[in-house]
């Protein structure tokens, strides 16, 4: 959401009641529109946080529009507001059904109506943050365990044997974090979870899987394209100087790399075979990448 002024959408057949709502909604960012195509229109180019949504209205109306929202993930989690002169119990029941969050009867109390719009907005934007909180690796910033795995499993179900796992490993952790403490071991998985993030391919999937361990899901042309992807990071994070009280620190990763063979069943068995070409890394000395 857009922190500063949210971007509402106001769908009404009606001129005088976009020109009444509008000016009500004076302090956000209101986008007004006739119909449900020119609403589209809108939601194909603008994020809106909230929808104020007229029920009653020629071709398209209030209630199937919202339907045609709930159905595709883009728009789904946009909170309408339903705006309409009928007041029967049918209709209401019906708004909350198709997935509206509320229900305002025309004539509208101007106060009651902001109110409304308010407390929508608060609960979108709690949503929000609490699904990032759900989904990412407070650390870092980059997916947790949880999500990469729901990702990485949603990406192997849609793929082919163009899928490649890395697994890394920073080496040595525990002697670093032994060494130097705790925050510049936070320090040190912070920088290889950035280098990997700013150098992350459309697509790929990244995430930690918990202490000094990171994974990726990717597509490419070829292992080779994949390795000199994951040897040029393993080069950058060696080479960047890490701040360690007085003194500056060095890391070293290792990595597997593993491509998705046929008949392999899911994700795991991929991750796996990644695994064990990260252990033939470690095992070779560290700071390294093994193709399986
Ligand atoms: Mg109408």
């Amino acid at each position: 959401m857009n922190a500063d002024k949210p971007t509402l959408l106001v769908v009404d057949d009606t001129v005088e009641n976009l020109d009444i709502l509008v000016e009500l909604l004076g302090d956000y960012d209101v986008r007004d529109v006739l119909d449900t195509e020119a609403a589209l229109q809108v939601l194909e180019e603008t994020p809106i946080d909230l929808i104020l949504l007229d029920v009653m209205m020629p071709g398209v109306d209030g209630f199937e529009f919202c339907a045609q929202l709930q159905a595709h993930p883009r728009t789904r989690d946009i909170p309408v507001i339903f705006i309409t002169a009928r007041t029967d119990e049918a209709a209401i029941e019906r708004a909350y059904e198709l997935g509206g969050k509320d229900y305002v009867t025309k004539p509208f109390k101007p106060r009651e109506l902001l109110a409304r719009v308010r407390l929508q907005l608060q609960l979108r934007a709690m949503i929000g943050d609490l699904e990032y909180l759900a989904y990412h690796d407070t650390l870092t910033g980059v997916f947790n365990r949880r999500r990469f795995f729901d990702r990485a499993a949603q990406l192997f179900k849609e793929s082919d044997t163009d899928l490649y796992a890395v697994m890394v490993d920073i080496d040595r952790f525990k002697r670093i974090n032994d060494t130097h403490g705790h925050a510049v071991g936070d320090q040190v998985i912070r920088t290889v979870a950035r280098q990997f993030s700013e150098a992350l391919k459309p697509g790929a999937i990244f995430g930690r899987l918990g202490g000094e361990e990171f994974a990726l899901v990717c597509s490419a042309n070829s292992p080779e394209q994949v390795l000199a992807h994951i040897e040029g990071l393993r080069q950058r994070i060696a080479q960047e100087p890490i701040p360690a009280g007085e003194a500056t620190l060095h890391v070293t990763i290792s990595g597997g790399i593993a491509r998705r063979r046929a008949g392999m069943r899911n994700i795991d068995a991929l991750l796996r075979d990644a695994d064990d070409a990260l252990y033939a890394a470690k095992h070779a000395g560290r700071n390294r990448i093994v193709v399986a």
